[in-house]
């Protein structure tokens, strides 16, 4: 121990002590409760795509350090997906970067991309990482609220445009959007196109929800709009799509000046990571067309499973357009603190979840917001509806 009175965390971190992950998942563990917190599946992506990764394990792919963009087998699947869904064209060997998971991508390119006193707008509530990783590149993250209405919480344009000032370098988009399930609509994406272009900001947008979109919601990717490929990084991930979120294998798709930017940085984090499990993601990427239609399909159902459940225990639902999580407002319960709420809720009725006021700046403005992630067996979920209706009284 050192014996200065200067704190060991410095005061770039000094606000990011502990994710409350960590505190939730150890009361679902000491009080025996379903865990609907933190955001991962509680069974493994399809068995022929496990089976890949036994394969090139065994055949010696990817066990010594693989080229650090990515193996080249992966590139191709990624510029292949990029095309096939959507019509956009990457070059593989210039324009896609593997990364470790999606949360490697958003820190090479906020850590690459930025100077310090640089502003980033975020829309808020934003994913744990990205308050992390702005603080420690040395910017400013400016929050722009989605606001809840008409069953979903909306970006109000007017707010984002009133956001960017001579400072700002950067918006950090993600869509479909963890944790509300907004999913930004074509004339949405138009306008932060529009606005990127006017006040020439660099975008940054976190996509690893793509393949889980519901009833009419299309997720369109921000890059397609004109003018913004040349401005745009695009973040993916095994992770969310394939149900392997322990492999880490995510993915950045952007002009080669661009690319070229985050690998300095990621050359220097990660410099390569998870050599096997990127062969397997590039056979997971060419799945047919039935895999994905499939994931979704058993996702809205699980959707509905919950979402019926917790109105039935009487939260006011915001069913989620996207993701795989579904935000409640707990006041028609009488309650107003998340906090408070999911710290008691393990002992009330065995379920735990996440309150959303710690993915706001603003935190008065997420107090009533609770997260419930249904990425869990469709028997689970019956439980934690079982278990919730005691709320109901
Ligand atoms: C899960 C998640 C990530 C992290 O993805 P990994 O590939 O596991 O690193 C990034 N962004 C959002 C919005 C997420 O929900």
């Amino acid at each position: 121990m050192t014996s200065s009175a200067r704190p060991l965390l410095n005061r770039r971190l000094a606000d990011f002590g502990t994710t409350i992950f960590a505190e939730m998942s150890a009361l679902a563990q000491r009080t025996a409760s379903i865990n609907l917190g933190q955001g991962f599946p509680d069974t493994d992506g399809p068995e022929a795509v496990r089976e890949a990764a036994v394969r090139a394990l065994r055949e010696g792919h990817g066990n010594q350090y693989p080229p650090g963009p990515g193996v080249p087998e992966l590139r191709t699947a990624i510029a292949e997906h990029q095309r096939r869904r959507y019509g956009l064209s990457y070059d593989p060997d210039s324009e896609v970067l593997v990364t470790a998971g999606a949360t490697e991508a958003i820190a090479a390119s906020l850590l690459a991309l930025l100077e310090p006193g640089d502003e980033v707008i975020a829309l808020e509530p934003y994913y744990d990482s990205y308050a992390a990783c702005i603080a420690m590149a040395g910017a400013a993250r400016v929050p722009v609220t989605l606001r809840a209405g008409d069953g979903r919480f909306v970006l109000d344009l007017d707010e984002l445009r009133a956001a960017v000032t001579p400072r700002t370098r950067l918006i950090l988009l993600n869509t479909p959007h963890n944790p509300t399930g907004t999913v930004l609509t074509r004339a949405e994406l138009a306008a932060v196109a529009e606005l990127a272009c006017e006040r020439d900001l660099l975008v940054v947008t976190d996509e690893v929800y793509e393949h889980l979109v519901f009833d009419g919601a299309e997720h369109i990717p921000l890059a397609s709009f004109p003018g913004m490929r040349e401005r745009t990084v695009t973040i993916g991930s095994a992770g969310k799509t394939f149900s392997f979120t322990g492999w880490k294998v995510g993915w950045v798709t952007a002009a080669p000046a661009l690319v070229a930017a985050v690998r300095s940085a990621k050359q220097f984090l990660t410099y390569v990571a998870s050599g096997p499990f990127q062969y397997a993601v590039a056979e997971a990427l060419r799945l047919p067309d039935s895999y994905f239609a499939d994931f979704r399909a058993d996702h809205l159902a699980k959707r509905d499973l919950l979402s019926a459940g917790l109105a039935a225990a009487g939260f006011e639902v915001f069913r989620p357009a996207g993701t795989y999580f579904v935000t409640t407002d707990i006041r028609p319960l009488g309650e107003s603190d998340g906090f408070a709420f999911c710290r008691a809720l393990p002992e009330r009725c065995g379920v735990v979840a996440i309150p959303n006021a710690v993915f706001y700046d603003h935190r008065d403005e997420g107090a009533p917001f609770v997260r419930f992630a249904f990425c869990k067996q469709t028997s689970v979920l019956e439980e934690a509806v079982a278990r919730l209706k005691a709320l109901a009284g």
